[in-house]
């Protein structure tokens, strides 16, 4: 595996390659919902690359930027040993510039949900995107259908832009008790731990009363909200795949949400109905 710290070294490398790249950006402290999407990336790509980058435009000010996990060395055997070809590590000065041209997230997919909460926080996963893909340029790039919200501004980006990418959603990964595998849940102790278990319980309830022929969006929202107490929620939302809202569920074209904080921790879960 190469390691790689600089943009402009990693692109000319890569061009160099002549091959079908698969590309899987990441924030690191990486576990088994990285993996996957590595897997993913190997079974069609001749080489693939990951990148580990936490970047410091989406964390909003009083966010957890600074004690993000980081795991370089242990991240860098992981990818190592899932057959990573190279492994794109830059700092911060090596992708941002003094008075940048900016991407932004668009006004209303942007700005709601997880947007309304962190208010330009997908201005600054687009930007990072954007510069990523075109460092790395790559045939496909991998992204969990875990951070839905984002998959989709990221789709929207591609499409408005008119980028080459092939974007493959993989489905999220969760531990045996059923919690969406994310970085942050290292900051939950045991108890809270438990209390996260209802998000997706309340994820599961929802789904069973789809396949029970329950569509109403407002019956299914209010029979979560009770499975998520005493939770402080930071949206039960029900709409379509593109992100409109809907009074009821179509099997195929659904999608549910939830944020809920537990202790300090932001959680995002989803299920694609
Ligand atoms: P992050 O390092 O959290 O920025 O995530 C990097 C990529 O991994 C994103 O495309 C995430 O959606 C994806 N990802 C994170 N957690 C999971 C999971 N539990 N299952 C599948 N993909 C995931």
């Amino acid at each position: 595996m190469k390691t790689i710290s600089s943009a402009l070294e990693l692109k000319a490398y890569l061009r160099n390659e002549n091959k079908t790249i698969g590309y899987v950006p990441t924030m690191g402290a990486l576990h088994e919902g990285h993996i996957t999407l590595i897997k993913e990336a190997k079974k069609n790509n001749e080489v693939v690359v990951v990148s580990i980058f936490v970047n410091p435009t989406q964390f909003l000010a009083g966010e957890d930027l600074d004690k993000y996990p980081r795991r370089d060395e242990a991240d860098k055997k992981i990818c190592e040993l899932a057959g990573v070809d190279v492994l794109f590590m830059p700092q911060a000065d090596e992708l941002y510039f003094e008075d940048e041209v900016k991407i932004v997230a668009p006004n209303v997919r942007g700005y709601v949900l997880e947007g309304a909460t962190r208010p330009g926080h997908f201005s600054g996963v687009l930007r990072v995107v954007m510069k990523l893909l075109n460092i790395v340029n790559p045939t496909n790039a991998y992204f969990g259908k875990k951070d839905a919200q984002q998959l989709n501004l990221i789709e929207l980006m591609i499409k408005q832009y008119f980028m080459d990418v092939n974007i493959v959603p993989v489905d999220t990964v969760r531990d045996a008790d059923g919690l969406a595998l994310s970085s942050r849940n290292v900051y939950l102790s045991k108890e809270q731990r438990q209390e996260a278990l209802k998000i997706p319980k309340s994820l599961y309830e929802a789904s069973k009363m789809v396949s029970r022929g329950i569509v109403n969006v407002a019956e299914i929202k209010e029979q979560m909200l009770k499975i998520l107490e005493p939770l402080e929620i930071g949206y039960v939302a029900i709409l379509s795949r593109e992100f409109e809202p809907i009074d009821e569920v179509v099997i195929g074209e659904s999608i549910i949400l939830v944020e809920a904080l537990v202790g300090d921790t932001r959680l995002l879960d989803n299920i694609w109905l």
